[in-house]
């Protein structure tokens, strides 16, 4: 079965034994997901390694995504781990408290005072516990409880309508983003950006350190602060794709506002050609239980629908107790939403303008493939950029994108609705067709009689070079 849906997976405790990583990608795992909140630079190396000897073992590319931490701003420790606040009662944030207790506690981001006033509300761990700030006396930020509950050492702080200023890149993700580099990450995702600065900025970082390397990763933003909605489209053309970062973007902007912000921004990646990926709680009953739950399936159905490139996991798969059955769960959920999903061409298909040789290939093979009812694209491609623009507008029919490069085979991994392959080079034109067509044949994608819509760029080998459509019947001769 032909699924068009990605998952991500982010890998953890639970997962990073060669035996069920194996088990993961063999139920459907495409893209691996190093949490950098977590685990040591060896923890990171260790698990990248291990993903890279099972995906070989499986026979084929699977793709890592470094995910920075960020400047997500956290409470300090407590002397007893943790403390309890009850609703009403008085308690203190304060920048140079060392050990925390049950009146006060420090904060990992010093200058968090200097950006608070009386009346703002705090979120702290996820949105459980909420706090108004009643005063701020240097150092010190006072508040009352509103919603009380256990707080433990570290645990998050948010500012409810956004507006925090701690900058995006802390001296942690540019340490993080060399360990990226060094073990070959193929995606960098960055943690709370405002604009398309950060994302420059993580950019340039990211290849200074990708070079001696010869990696240039594919940079994914994740919307998760009040601030980068509105900055969104700058985002978005600044990157290589987006997250939506549920879990934080929720306590920002309200739970309420996120399923229409999810609608509006996996419209708005796909509508400027990037990619777009789902992420946070979408089956986390799963963490316990065997089988998600009605909603989380509907969840998971309703990203696919919206046109996400990719639905991701996170403690589901990096700490829960079936990360194996969850992707299984996952893969079946995205099969049967896609199935039911309208294949007409959207509407506005007609209206796209675009100059490049290599784009009018890759819509006019498109719009060939979805009259003719073709049963497959067959796309050469150097770089990925046909299987991507074509990967924007839903037809039903599958995308199939050899390359010779193994960096693009693994970046595709990403794009809805493309499986790439590897395909031996060859100067050729007529036997690279041929042996794309074998390549598909073989792994079952398409038989004899069968129409196909190739795409190929002559002569072969260049980035960009896409300018050649062809329509063949598997079988017949070339
Ligand atoms: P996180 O990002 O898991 O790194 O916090 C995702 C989110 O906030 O939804
Ligand atoms: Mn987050």
């Amino acid at each position: 079965m032909h699924r068009a849906t990605k998952i991500v997976a982010t890998i953890g405790p639970a997962s990073s034994t060669p035996d069920i990583l194996q088990k993961m990608i063999r139920a459907g795992l495409d893209v691996v997901r190093l949490n950098f909140s977590h685990g040591t630079a060896d923890d990171h190396r260790q698990r990248a390694e291990m993903v890279r000897d099972c995906a070989r073992q499986a026979g084929r590319e699977v793709a890592i995504m470094a995910d920075l931490q960020g400047p997500k701003i956290r409470v300090g420790k407590f002397e007893n781990g943790k403390t309890v606040l009850e609703p009403g009662q008085p308690f203190i944030l304060d920048a140079e408290c060392e050990l925390g207790n049950d009146e006060r506690v420090g904060l990992d981001y010093k200058d968090l005072p200097r950006d608070l006033k009386p009346g703002d509300v705090l979120l702290l761990n996820d949105g459980l516990i909420v706090l108004d700030v009643s005063r701020v006396i240097g150092s010190e930020i006072h508040t009352v409880v509103r919603v009380g509950g256990d707080l433990s050492n570290n645990k998050g702080i948010n500012r409810q309508g956004g507006g925090l200023t701690a900058p995006a890149l802390t001296a942690k993700d540019m340490e993080d983003i060399r360990t990226a580099m060094s073990l070959g990450a193929d995606f960098v995702a960055v943690s709370f950006p405002k604009n398309a600065t950060d994302m420059e900025m993580a950019r340039q970082l990211a290849n200074i350190a990708g070079a001696p390397y010869g990696i240039k990763p594919k940079m994914i933003a994740k919307i998760e602060r009040a601030e980068a909605i509105p900055a969104l489209q700058e985002i978005l053309d600044s990157s290589d794709g987006i997250m939506v970062a549920r879990g934080d973007l929720a306590v920002e902007v309200g739970n309420a506002a996120v399923p229409a912000l999810q609608k509006r921004m996996i419209r708005m990646a796909r509508d400027s050609n990037k990619l777009v990926i789902t992420a946070t709680q979408m089956m986390e009953s799963m963490i316990h239980a065997p089988v998600p739950t009605r909603a989380e399936v509907s969840d998971v159905a309703n990203a696919v629908l919206d046109g996400t490139d990719a639905v991701m996991l996170s403690a589901e798969s990096a700490a829960g107790k079936y990360p194996v059955q969850t992707i299984e769960a996952m893969a079946a959920i995205c099969l049967e939403a896609e199935k039911s999903e309208q294949s007409e061409l959207d509407k506005d298909f007609l209206d796209r303008t675009f100059t490049r040789i290599d784009q009018s290939i890759a819509m006019g093979a498109l719009f060939t493939a979805y009259h003719l009812g073709a049963k497959a694209i067959v796309a050469l491609t150097e770089s990925g950029s046909t299987a991507l623009w074509m990967s924007r507008h839903w037809t039903h029919v599958p995308i199939f994108a050899l390359t010779p490069r193994a960096a693009s085979e693994r970046a595709m991994s990403l794009y809805r609705n493309v499986t790439p392959l590897h395909l031996d080079t060859s100067s050729d034109r007529d036997t690279a067709l041929q042996q794309a067509i074998e390549v598909v044949v073989s792994k079952g994608y398409a038989a004899r009689g069968d129409m196909v819509v190739l795409t190929v760029g002559e002569p072969m080998g260049q980035p960009g070079g896409t300018n050649t459509l062809k329509i063949v019947r598997v079988g017949d001769v070339l």
